[in-house]
């Protein structure tokens, strides 16, 4: 059931809570693929209602970015929620989201100002943080599911749940990648089949670092160098690479503690990103 009102998706959820049901929900930008569906698929499997939003935020685009041209098919979006047996697919237009007069935002302070909020601008994570949390407001949810390749958004939003005490379990799911290891996304269909192949390069070289944590080192000059060289080889001059701590995001000289290592950069006109975890313990 598509519901493009704030008021229809409160009675819906008011009447399944009423009902003793408990409620997963899939926030999203749409176009799905099967790293949305697998978001969709554990919400399915752990809840009795599944409430999905499709919305693409115009505030967390910068004024140059991609919002425009942004990927949309909310047909095929529907269609393929309901066959993952979503009961509800919320598409608010912006204005149902941002009335004349909206005028909160959410901060967090740290988190945001690194790797994409320093490409993007920190303005980026206090609309997603805002936008989730408006979300969070509306659909009253018992658990939200986000996907580990936007892995500093769930840092985010999981200090935001914590910071101001919101009532909702954070569920985080794996990269879902294609077979040639590229992580799926929503704007791989805008690569043409020269950036597609040039893509692939970013998951080789985040394995390349991660095979040598793997064989034991624990530098991160070292290991950013063996990332590096990948990317060198494909042509690719990333926006950023970088190993950060895997809970602060404070910057890393060891990967002695989980550390994150994540990447971003403009393949062609398309911007993408990845990360890999590096378990201390791997
Ligand atoms: P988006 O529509 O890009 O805002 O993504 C909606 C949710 O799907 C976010 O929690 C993303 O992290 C998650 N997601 C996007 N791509 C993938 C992927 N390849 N694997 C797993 N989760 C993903």
């Amino acid at each position: 059931m598509v519901l493009r009102t704030i008021s229809e998706v409160r009675e819906a959820v008011r009447q399944a809570r009423a009902a003793g049901q408990s409620i997963g929900f899939v926030p999203t930008m749409g176009a799905f693929h099967d790293g949305h569906l697998s978001l969709m698929r554990r919400a399915r499997e752990e809840n009795d209602i599944v409430v999905v939003s499709l919305f693409v935020n115009p505030t967390q685009f910068a004024p140059y970015e991609d919002l425009s041209t942004y990927p949309r098919d909310e047909e095929n979006d529907a269609r393929a929620a309901a066959a993952k047996g979503v009961e509800i697919l919320f598409v608010p237009e912006s204005s149902e989201i941002y009335p004349d007069g909206f005028a909160t935002s959410i901060h967090v302070a740290g988190l945001t100002e690194v790797l994409d909020g320093a490409s993007r601008g920190a303005h980026h994570f206090d609309s997603v943080a805002t936008v989730v949390t408006k979300l969070f407001g509306i659909v009253r949810p018992d658990v939200a599911y986000f996907g580990q390749k936007d892995a500093q958004q769930v840092l985010v939003v999981r200090r935001v749940v914590r910071d101001l005490d919101l009532d909702v379990r954070i569920e985080v799911c794996p990269i879902v990648r294609e077979t040639d290891g590229l992580a799926m996304s929503s704007r791989n269909v805008h690569l043409d089949p020269e950036a597609r192949r040039q893509a692939t390069a970013l998951n080789r070289a985040l394995d390349a670092a991660q095979a040598m944590h793997g064989g034991g080192e624990r530098d991160s000059a070292r290991i950013l160098r063996a990332a590096q060289r990948v990317l060198d080889d494909a042509g690719i001059h990333p926006e950023y690479l970088e190993l950060r701590d895997a809970e602060t995001l404070d910057p890393v000289t060891s990967t002695r503690r989980d550390a994150l290592l994540a990447v971003a950069a403009h393949i062609g006109t398309t911007r993408l990103i990845d990360n890999h975890l590096l378990k201390a313990s791997s």
